[in-house]
């Protein structure tokens, strides 16, 4: 009566004893690798293994935002290209990622933000990034619902605006990005999951899965808060990576008030409204390292009085949703992509915290390319993890814009 399982990607495949390359985690990254793999290099033997169904962890749970606008000049140019990427990937993946380039608006509070936020514009200026300071009364212009008065907590001085960045379907770009992986022979494996890495000789051989072993000469551990210690730590290696909950919500559905991506460091908020009409919301991050996804009641008060100070029509809407994802934090806010000296054979992709949505496909482009070839593109240098030993951190902390009060 009933049809047996299957994923509108694909016929579910059968686990081999062998692959070409083995991706460690059914998220963001670990399929758009996947399918760059496939496409790009010929390497149709891949298996993905997820160890819950793809899209679990942050790929699911994002709020879905994407910008170029980051800080500092080595990530500036993989972000410009991240976006440029996504109106291309929606045609070749055919599938509509439901990309949306409303522009990112970034409120200001205070004379010295906006001094920071100068760099921030120069430095996106400099890699032609559209990003530029605009007033209260342009920002007043651009959203008529914002409260740009005087007498509320941190009254807007301005904004940093970033005409093309935007929001699009993180579910579609999982599915999408799924089915062109799946239709180019990558087998994508869920409710299969890693429990060992194996090398012999400073080489990879194999993967031990709770389904069988599978040997292999390539591992890309792509599996988000969980590349730190829980599969670093199969390697015998630790990675400068906390883990720490982001929590985000919706409200109920409204009529059209926000054509925009709205944040603010001093509020600690950022949000857009949705194609179904709700207020998307998010940007608290849990202080404390944990693996839960659970939500505080501290933190929906904190979002509601702030919501309701600069959006004052939002007052006495309800909140529908609320939900938790993990996020690995490196020191700088800055991820770790790289390859082994010592381990040959295995690569790695974590670290990124609050941006691994917007750079998935462009990340996963290249880094097939370094997994295919063993030579690492100009691109993903900077951001071996080699730069913690050598004192290198890269300060991408202030892409955020750092909130100063004091005047
Ligand atoms: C609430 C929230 C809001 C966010 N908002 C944004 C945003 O607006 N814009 C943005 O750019 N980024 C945002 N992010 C960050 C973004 O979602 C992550 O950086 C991104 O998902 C990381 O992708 P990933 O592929 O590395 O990991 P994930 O998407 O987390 O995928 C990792 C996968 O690995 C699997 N896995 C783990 N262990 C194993 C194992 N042993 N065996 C097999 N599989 C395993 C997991 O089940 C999971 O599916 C947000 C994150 C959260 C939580």
């Amino acid at each position: 009566m009933f049809k047996k399982f299957k994923p509108f990607w694909g016929k579910k495949p059968s686990l081999n004893s062998s692959y070409d390359a083995v991706i460690i985690g059914g998220g963001l990254h670990g399929l758009a690798t996947a399918y760059y793999l496939a496409k790009d290099h010929g390497l149709k033997n891949i298996a993905v293994i997820e160890k819950n169904y793809i899209g679990f962890g942050g790929a699911g749970r994002n709020t879905a935002i994407v910008r170029a606008n980051q800080r500092t000049q080595l990530n500036l140019p993989l972000y410009k290209e991240a976006l440029d990427l996504w109106p291309v990937l929606t045609k070749e993946l055919d599938y509509n990622l439901m990309f949306n380039n409303c522009g990112n608006l970034n409120l200001l509070h205070s004379e010295s933000e906006i001094s920071a936020s100068r760099m921030n514009v120069t430095s996106a200026q400099f890699h032609n990034i559209e990003s530029l300071l605009i007033d209260a009364k342009q920002v007043k212009e651009l959203v008529p619902a914002i409260n740009i008065s005087k007498n509320i907590t941190y009254p807007v001085h301005g904004a940093l605006y970033h005409p093309p960045g935007g929001v699009l379907r993180h579910d579609a770009v999982v599915w999408g990005l799924a089915k062109g992986a799946s239709k180019l022979g990558v087998h994508i494996h869920q409710q299969t999951e890693v429990t060992g890495i194996n090398f012999e000789k400073g080489r990879i051989v194999s993967v031990e899965t709770d389904k069988g072993k599978i040997n292999t000469p390539r591992v890309l551990v792509s599996a988000g808060a969980y590349s730190a210690s829980i599969i670093s730590g199969m390697l015998g290696i630790r990675l400068p990576i906390s883990v720490l909950t982001i929590q985000a919500m919706v409200t109920q559905p409204l009529k059209p008030i926000l054509n925009h991506v709205i944040s603010s460091n001093a509020y600690h908020i950022y949000m857009n409204q949705t194609l179904k009409g709700e207020i998307a919301t998010g940007a608290h991050m849990d202080p404390w390292p944990n693996y839960t996804t659970l939500n505080t009641c501290d933190y929906i008060k904190h979002q509601a009085e702030a919501l309701s100070e600069f959006l004052p029509c939002l007052r006495g809407v309800r909140f529908m949703r609320i939900w938790g994802g993990l996020a690995d934090m490196t020191p700088d806010m800055a991820p770790i992509i790289d390859g082994n000296d010592t381990i040959k054979g295995l690569f790695m992709n974590c670290g990124w915290g609050y941006f691994g949505f917007k750079s998935c496909a462009v990340t996963g482009k290249y880094l097939a390319g370094f997994m295919a070839t063993g030579q690492c593109p100009d691109i993903l240098r900077p951001f071996s993890m080699s730069r913690y030993k050598d004192h290198r951190l890269m300060g991408e902390t202030a892409a955020l814009v750092s909130y100063s009060p004091d005047n």
